[in-house]
């Protein structure tokens, strides 16, 4: 019989009404459990209970905070490979990514926990005599966090580990496709002392649980990953209670190779950074624009690659370069842009269709030449294997035609050349660049989107303070 999830609400596993989601593994179709699609007295629940359990755990030293913390993140250490099994089954990842998932979000959590010694104010020189002025860091209140399915279980730890150190409370809401390695989090994490209430989770669809979430009065602060079209409904429904907003959105990274660049590690990057997590992933590269002169052998390499490509169901095999696509929607849409783009003038490399392997949601790892700016391929994320590749006569050409996009959260250049490296770091409109390497961020970096990419960021020292507010204090002594 199928599984039916509880909530985790209070420090307790609770059931939430009859409705529900059916969750499926996007490799083989089967239903793999069903899981709250919890309404708005729910997510009520959830968020008063956060609410109560806040100011003593805010009161805690924030030692003691990173110390529960730690011993979430040895837990999920002492489980990795079954939740990595589980990611693997409902998201479609491969065993090594979903390990490396599960691995790097402990260590998140320990990184995060590192921060409760740095925790720092500021003291203000006064304009008046003895007088002293402080300003200090204080938690939000209650979070929520709002999650996509993409790196389900690491954007937990980006939520939670940021919000618990700095005293806040949270709520969290997985994404309806990936929620069951939000509940493996929760049942591990209730295995621990943490406080009742400081951890909650609530999973269903957006239209119901997340909206709930979105416009309840008592959230202090949304933090959300996801789509654009998403982010802008929250920005405006969050506007109803002015609640704070921190939103990691949607890309379209370029990536640029330059003439002398090392074509076999630029080809090699490029091509890990797009069909990794089967191209699935905001900051992966999504455009190549590559001068004339390389155009070529670039191509060559690209293709040997991409032709390589093994794929299927991660669950059965261990040696695959990427699984299935999340859902038949997600499926449509990239089978749509390639035919888009053929019908505008792209020219197919290889690939370029469903691929049919008896059953799954797979996608040929595609490679796209002649591909211009005014096509979509060019324009719109595409999220899937496919890699549309651009000819430029300059780096300038480059560099404009990467600006010319009303997303900027990743880049990336392939050059021999430092002052062309770093030309592009200085036109570059984007939060992050990379040179001569993948697309992948660091956790003590500040991954944060310019333009529709979003608003704030995460990680780092710069993404800690988001989950905080200040305070100033004017001491006047005599
Ligand atoms: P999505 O916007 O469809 O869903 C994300 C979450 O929002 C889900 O939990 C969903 O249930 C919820 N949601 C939907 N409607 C809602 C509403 N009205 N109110 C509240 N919540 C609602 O995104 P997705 O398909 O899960 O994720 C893919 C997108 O996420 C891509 O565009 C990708 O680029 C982006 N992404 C960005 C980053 C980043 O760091 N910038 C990281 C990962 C993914």
């Amino acid at each position: 019989m199928t599984k039916t999830y509880q909530n985790y609400i209070d420090g307790a596993f609770v059931d939430s009404g009859s409705a529900t989601v059916d969750v499926f593994n996007p490799a083989t179709g089967a239903v793999l459990a069903k899981v709250p699609d919890s309404d708005a007295s729910t997510v009520d629940a959830a968020v008063q209970a956060a609410r109560r359990a806040q100011p003593a755990w805010e009161k805690k030293p924030a030692i003691e905070r990173a110390g529960h913390l730690r011993r979430i993140a040895a837990k999920l250490r002492e489980h990795r490979t079954e939740l990595a099994g589980i990611i693997v089954r409902e998201q479609g990842k491969i065993q090594q990514l979903a390990q490396v998932e599960v691995d790097f979000t402990a260590d998140y959590m320990d990184y995060m926990a590192e921060w409760a010694r740095r925790l720092e104010g500021e003291v203000i020189t006064s304009d008046r005599v003895n007088e002293h002025i402080f300003l200090m860091r204080k938690p939000i209140g209650v979070v929520a966090g709002i999650l996509p399915w993409n790196f389900p279980f690491f954007l937990i730890a980006r939520k939670v580990a940021p919000a618990l150190v700095t005293g806040n409370a949270i709520v969290i809401k997985p994404s309806e496709e990936t929620p069951l390695n939000a509940f493996a989090f929760a049942e591990l994490l209730a295995e621990t002392d943490l406080p009742k209430g400081v951890f909650n989770l609530v999973s269903g669809l957006g239209r119901s649980t997340g909206e709930a979430l979105v416009t309840h009065n008592d959230v202090g602060l949304i933090t959300f990953t996801g789509s654009i079209a998403t982010g802008s409904h929250i920005m405006q429904a969050a506007g109803r209670n002015l609640t704070r907003v921190n939103l990691e959105l949607g890309g379209k990274a370029p990536a640029i190779v330059l003439a002398d660049a090392d074509l076999d590690i630029a080809a090699k990057a490029i091509y890990d950074s797009r069909v990794i997590n089967t191209g699935q992933v905001c900051n992966c590269a999504e455009r190549v624009y590559v001068e004339r002169g390389a155009h070529e052998a670039l191509v060559d390499r690209l293709a040997k690659h991409f032709k390589a490509t093994q794929y299927g169901d991660p669950s059965a095999r261990d040696d695959l370069h990427m699984g299935p696509l999340i859902n038949q929607a997600g499926l449509d849409k990239v089978a749509a842009m390639v035919e888009q783009a053929k019908r505008d003038g792209a020219t197919v490399v290889t690939g370029g269709q469903k691929a049919d392997l008896g059953q799954g949601l797979h996608y040929e790892p595609t490679l796209i030449v002649d591909a211009r700016e005014d096509m979509d391929i060019m324009r719109k994320e595409i999220f899937g294997p496919v890699l549309p590749i651009q000819v430029v006569d300059s780096l300038e050409e480059a560099i404009a035609l990467s600006n010319d996009s009303e997303v900027g959260l990743t880049s990336s250049i392939f050059t021999r050349n430092i002052n062309s490296a770093m030309q592009a770091v200085r036109e570059l409109r984007f939060g992050e660049t990379y040179i001569n390497r993948e697309h992948f961020e660091a956790m003590q970096g500040f991954h944060a989107g310019r333009r529709k990419s979003g608003i704030g960021g995460a990680d780092g020292k710069h993404g800690l303070y988001e989950f905080t507010e200040t305070h100033v204090v004017y001491l006047q002594t005599t």
